[in-house]
């Protein structure tokens, strides 16, 4: 849960009458005022031990952290985004009526960049079922929402947020472990460079190694290295628990400024998303709901969770709307719309 303290100041209403109407001219100033003391780029060292050795294996709070270390000016940079995040997302009462939020229809070209070990071992079908899974699950038609018990089902988000296969580039690689050093998006280090990335997502698909299945890059950092890294065997649909093609999901949902859903800390660490229930901790496997952390049940369900892949099915209003703010006008991701 986040706190959000709105002021509004309509600075100034005039009323001038012209010569043959009476014409009003408002002149309104609003004035968002949001707390930003809960806001941490960085993620305790102590809270990423050991987690993707459990279960998921997600690795972008580590590369996020790394990323803060070596770039000094990052966490300004995010520190800008969740503040322009948070005036978006905030409800502005009338009569201010634009709320800010980008509400159009989204869709997303995706450049895929496969390193494999002979030419096609990434299939097209399996690149055309991760397309599909990602529409899938942000236009909310993943057919396991339907099992959303009643207390979550009032927040359940269709995303509105399609996604096209713009292009496939692949090189042959029979590298071990790709790491997680972004040695795979250079071609100075036998990766495959980014593709113009205020145009496309691009998805990196080779052997990361050391039991991790993903990682991406969240918004505001360098545009060579944006994108999302998969695992070759969790990209697309192939079988398994995490085989459904919700790596590519959950890590898209980083890319697009999503936290983890238990805030990567103990209970009074958060995902900064208001419709998300607080927890301490990730959810590993396909647990039974309810799971209780922090006096509330957590929403175990979601795709920024760490559970198996058929047992996350949603994201809620509070994500969308945090998603949406990086496509309003000037925000980090608007060009992808544009
Ligand atoms: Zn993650």
């Amino acid at each position: 849960m986040k706190k959000i303290f709105i002021l509004f100041a309509v600075v100034a209403v005039s009323f001038t009458a012209c010569q043959k109407d009476t014409e009003v001219i408002k002149s309104q100033d609003a004035t968002v005022k949001v707390d930003m003391s809960d806001w941490s780029a960085y993620t305790d060292e102590a809270d990423l031990k050991g987690a993707h050795e459990h279960g998921r294996g997600c690795y972008s709070m580590h590369v996020l952290n790394e990323k803060l270390r070596n770039n000094p000016g990052l966490e300004a940079t995010m520190y800008k985004i969740e503040k322009d995040t948070r005036i978006s997302t905030s409800k502005k009462p009338a009569p201010v009526e634009d709320d800010g939020a980008y509400e159009g229809a989204i869709t997303i070209p995706v450049i895929v960049n496969i390193l494999e070990d002979y030419n096609g071992e990434v299939t097209t079908a399996q690149i055309n079922s991760q397309i599909d899974v990602l529409t899938m699950d942000f236009t909310n038609l993943n057919p396991n929402t339907s099992g959303t018990p009643a207390e979550f089902a009032p927040v359940v988000a269709d995303c509105g947020i399609t996604f096209v296969l713009a292009g496939v580039n692949r090189e042959i690689s029979t590298l071990a472990e790709w790491g997680t050093s972004d040695a795979m998006k250079r071609s100075s280090s036998g990766g495959i460079d980014v593709t113009d990335p205020s145009t496309y997502l691009n998805l990196w698909v080779c052997d990361i190694g050391g039991g991790i299945l993903g990682y991406a890059q969240f918004p505001g950092g360098d545009p060579a290295t944006d994108g999302v890294v998969i695992g070759k065997d969790y990209f697309g649909v192939v079988g398994g628990v995490y085989g459904d093609g919700r790596t590519a999901t959950h890590e898209v949902g980083h890319w697009l400024n999503l936290r983890h859903i238990w805030g990567d800390g103990r209970c009074n660490r958060d995902d900064y998303v208001a419709d998300t229930p607080v927890s301490d901790q990730a959810n590993y496997s396909c647990p039974t709901y309810p799971t209780e952390h922090c006096r509330t049940n957590d929403m175990t369900m979601n795709y920024m969770d760490y559970v198996y892949d058929d047992c996350m099915y949603m994201f809620t209003e509070g994500q969308n709307a945090r998603m949406r703010a990086l496509f309003v006008p000037g925000g980090v991701r608007e060009s992808l719309v544009l």
